[in-house]
């Protein structure tokens, strides 16, 4: 699975740490990094996180 954040529409939230820890975290600068090939398990998560960005910054593509 590949896991996309739009960097201009991300206002670091961290909405999506939350929901997805395995996968999305804040560096030491406060901006937020994240897999972007994540395991297929970790699906749920990343679909929380994708419900819980406030500005839909979150996208799945098959990989
Ligand atoms: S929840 Fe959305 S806006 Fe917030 S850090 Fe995650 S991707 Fe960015």
């Amino acid at each position: 699975m590949r896991v996309r954040v739009d960097m201009n529409r991300c206002e670091t939230h961290a909405q999506c740490v939350f929901a997805a820890p395995d996968v999305f975290r804040l560096d030491d600068n406060d901006e937020l990094v994240y897999d972007s090939a994540p395991d297929d398990s970790l699906r749920p998560d990343i679909e929380q996180a994708m419900a819980a960005c406030p500005v839909q910054a979150i996208l799945i593509a098959p990989s």
